[in-house]
């Protein structure tokens, strides 16, 4: 195993995450035994719709605002463990299904809950409203709209979630339009299910700031070159796209191809839930399998902080502590 310094250590923030793919095991367990339902078995999806099955059956087991806190405290209290100074989930809160009564309702509990638990655990929050694909641009408009009036409650950024090969980022320009007058960063799945042409859709209709995921971007080197010129940064999920066959196995990622091109790419979990893993496993795996050196897992970092929702000043500080993580010795 190739030496280096701690990585849990190393400042950084957790920026491409979905709340409800980011319950812990055991609470699952707990959740789905108290509301008298079997969990759903996270294992290997054949399709992404085996995937969307899972996520939504976990997602079911919230029931209370309680279990939703419970479930944000955790999600934050991970992120401090892995060393995140700042963690930006999303969420579409039409997974809540009404249970936590309206979409601002549902926002508003994780809001709360979030910047409760950000306080306890010392690791700051905002969150990513999305919108989903299959619902289409209708609700997607609602969404921008809902996401855009939690501005200055800590709503950071716009999202869009679902199948990408559904429906095109172009239906949703109008949303985004939205999101984006409000200030907030936006932020859409793209280049994962479908190809480069999706992500120059981003890049061209949407207005991004980031790209969840993108890694497909890297079959098309002029767009690779655009990325890197631009400095668009991809959220990038090394676990999540072997499982959901985006790439054909670790040591075929592109992670590193794409930070050789000079792309700006910062490294998440996605789903840990579902893809069995974290944050933490997930830049063990950028050193371990993809031979990221820790001056690229520090730029990573850096990545991860400079494009987020974070406070300028928390992201100087964690800047800082990037900088002396480097000169730190090596374990
Ligand atoms: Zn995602």
């Amino acid at each position: 195993m190739p030496a280096g310094r701690d990585l849990a250590q190393l400042p950084k923030a957790h920026v491409h995450l979905h709340l409800d793919g980011a319950m812990r095991r055991g609470t699952l367990a707990e959740l789905a035994e108290a509301a008298g339902i079997e969990a759903p078995l996270p294992r290997g999806y054949g399709s992404f719709a085996a995937f969307m099955e899972t996520i939504t059956a976990a997602a079911r087991c919230l029931r209370t605002a309680a279990d939703t806190e419970r479930l944000v405290s955790e999600v934050v209290e991970d992120a401090g463990r892995a060393g995140a100074v700042w963690v930006e989930p999303s969420m579409w809160p039409g997974l809540f299904d009404g249970r936590l009564g309206s979409a601002a309702e549902a926002v508003d509990v994780v809001l709360a809950a979030g910047h409760d638990a950000a306080r306890r655990h010392g690791v700051g929050f905002g969150l990513i409203v999305a919108a989903n694909r299959d619902r289409g641009p209708a609700e997607a408009l609602a969404m921008a709209r809902l996401a855009s009036s939690r501005a200055v409650d800590g709503v950071v950024g716009f999202g869009l979630d679902g199948d990408e090969t559904a429906a095109p980022g172009s239906w949703f320009a109008e949303a985004f339009a939205v999101a984006r007058d409000a200030g907030l960063r936006v932020v859409p799945h793209a280049g994962e299910l479908a190809g480069p042409e999706s992500v120059r859709e981003a890049l061209d209709v949407l207005g991004v700031d980031r790209i969840m995921h993108g890694v497909r971007a890297a079959d098309d080197p002029e767009l690779v070159e655009r990325l890197a010129e631009r400095g668009i940064p991809l959220d990038v999920c090394p676990t999540s796209n072997v499982m959901l066959s985006v790439v054909p196995s670790m040591d075929r990622h592109p992670l590193p191809a794409l930070l050789a091109a000079g792309v700006r790419c910062s490294i998440n979990a996605d789903d840990p839930l579902l893809f069995e893993t974290d944050l933490s496993a997930e830049y063990e795996i950028a050193r371990t399998e993809l031979g990221l050196t820790d001056v690229q897992l520090a730029a990573v970092a850096g990545t991860s902080l400079r494009h987020s929702g974070a406070p300028r000043d928390l992201v100087d500080r964690a800047l800082s502590g990037i900088d002396a993580w480097l000169r730190g010795p090596m374990a």
